[in-house]
């Protein structure tokens, strides 16, 4: 039998890199297994594999990829900065205007720190807070994905619930004891924590519009209630907004105009990462000045990174941004992701396949159930067989999708009314086909 290059290229990884990937979400073991498409090249929105098959793709790299691939405005910055040297471990004007653009947009963040994944930005984040408020404990709600830093590890969404872990191996269990874990979108559960563990609370972590058990609004007054309930007990609120800034328009869900009361939500920290680096690694983290001046050099609170703040990932993420200021960028995403959400549903419901979707402007995410998908159990109650036969399905028709049930389609502003076309096509056909088994 024929291998494919990607079947052979995963072989050849397996026997060099663990698992054969870099990030587990990367391998298809969620979706029944076998070798993961090896991509060679990115173009708007669409990948080439190594076979030479074409896709649009709706992964944008977990999220960043907000411009498509290869953005000639941030392929020309990237390019610029490499020319004047990759890496200075001095400071860089630069960094103050991506810093600048980001405290624009979000007013929440009187001081900035670069940092070099989202990770690393919510992990520190919560050290800044237990510092502030010299306490130990964070609540976190269930499914929220914060990285892979020991203390959010716990309960986790995304990759881990995908995989089958809620914790990970080689994390403390007097850690743990450090995380309280609620159910999303639940303000009495969040309550009753904090009635039992309140003095010792330093945090309240929350995706405030969720990306990791699909997308999920917060319910009207949800994040009033966080924020208030937070400040009651004396504990400070943490943002987690590596997904959702610059995602729904240009700002944060702290700022976005789907949730009201900006400033009864408005939190003391907010952690950032991919857009932000236009593809590059980068992550950010801010909040108030008072707050903010708990880090070194100026408090005692240690952050440091020999990468961060790199003059290539800044001019990346400087020029994304600037692509996203463009006239009716978000609206012409939108647009173009009502039309697939509106296809999309037509075709399941003509195949009688059970579907809910949940979309927020120009991302969305599909769960085959026939329930609405509110919070972390709702998500894991859906037919992951039937999102496993989708998804390969759409990969055979030439359609790049996360491989788990949990993730996100994002659009891009490189999308056009053609990729649609084309998708709804493969939805209808992979519909079809699996209705007819
Ligand atoms: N927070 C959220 C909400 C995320 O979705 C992710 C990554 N998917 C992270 C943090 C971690 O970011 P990184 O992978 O850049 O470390």
């Amino acid at each position: 039998m024929n291998r494919t290059k990607s079947e052979y290229l995963y072989e050849e990884a397996l026997k060099h890199i663990v698992g054969g990937v870099n990030s587990p979400s990367r391998s298809f073991k969620a979706v029944g297994g076998g070798a993961p498409v090896f991509m060679s090249k990115g173009q708007g929105a669409h990948f080439w594999d190594v076979d030479g098959n074409k896709y649009v793709d709706y992964l944008a790299a977990y999220g960043p990829i907000i411009t498509g691939h290869a953005h000639p405005h941030i392929t020309q910055a990237i390019t610029e900065a490499a020319a004047n040297g990759t890496l200075y471990g001095t400071p860089t004007e630069l960094e103050i205007k991506l810093a600048k653009m980001l405290k624009e947009a979000i007013p929440s963040m009187d001081k900035v720190r670069f940092v070099n994944s989202g990770t690393e930005a919510v992990m520190t984040t919560i050290r800044v807070a237990r510092a502030y408020t010299k306490r130990n404990k964070i609540i976190k709600f269930a499914g929220c994905y914060h990285g892979h830093s020991d203390l959010v590890l716990v309960a986790a969404g995304s990759g881990p619930s995908t995989l089958g872990i809620p914790d990970s191996a080689g994390i403390p269990a007097s850690l743990a004891q450090e995380v309280i874990t609620v159910p999303f979108n639940n303000a009495e559960a969040l309550h009753a924590a904090l009635e039992k563990w309140g003095d010792d609370v330093a945090a309240v972590m929350v995706e405030p519009i969720v990306g990791n058990f699909g997308m999920v609004m917060p319910k009207a007054g949800f994040l009033e209630d966080l924020c208030r309930l937070a400040r009651q007990y004396g504990a400070l609120v943490i943002y987690d907004e590596v997904i959702t800034a610059f995602r729904f328009h240009y700002g944060s869900a702290q700022t976005y105009e789907g949730l009201a009361n900006h400033e009864a939500i408005k939190p003391d920290l907010t952690a950032l990462g991919k857009i932000i680096g236009g593809g590059l690694p980068i992550g950010a983290y801010g909040g108030s000045k008072e707050v903010m001046e708990q880090v070194a050099p100026l408090g005692p609170t240690y952050q440091a990174g020999t990468m961060a703040g790199n003059p290539a990932s800044i001019s990346a993420g400087i020029a994304c941004l600037e692509v996203l200021q463009g006239e009716g960028v978000y609206e012409e995403m939108e647009r173009l992701t009502i039309r697939l959400t509106d296809g999309i549903a037509d075709s399941a419901k003509r195949h009688g396949i059970p579907l809910t979707i949940n979309r927020i402007r120009g991302s969305f995410s599909t769960h085959f159930c026939d329930h609405p998908v509110t919070d972390y159990d709702e998500a894991q109650d859906t037919d992951g067989e039937v999102f496993g036969a989708f998804f390969r399905n759409m990969l055979n028709r030439g359609v790049n999708l996360a491989p788990s049930k949990y993730e996100a389609w994002f659009l891009t502003t490189a999308h056009t009314d053609e990729d649609i076309d084309f998708t709804l096509e493969a939805v209808e056909a992979s519909f079809k086909e699996m209705a007819s088994k």
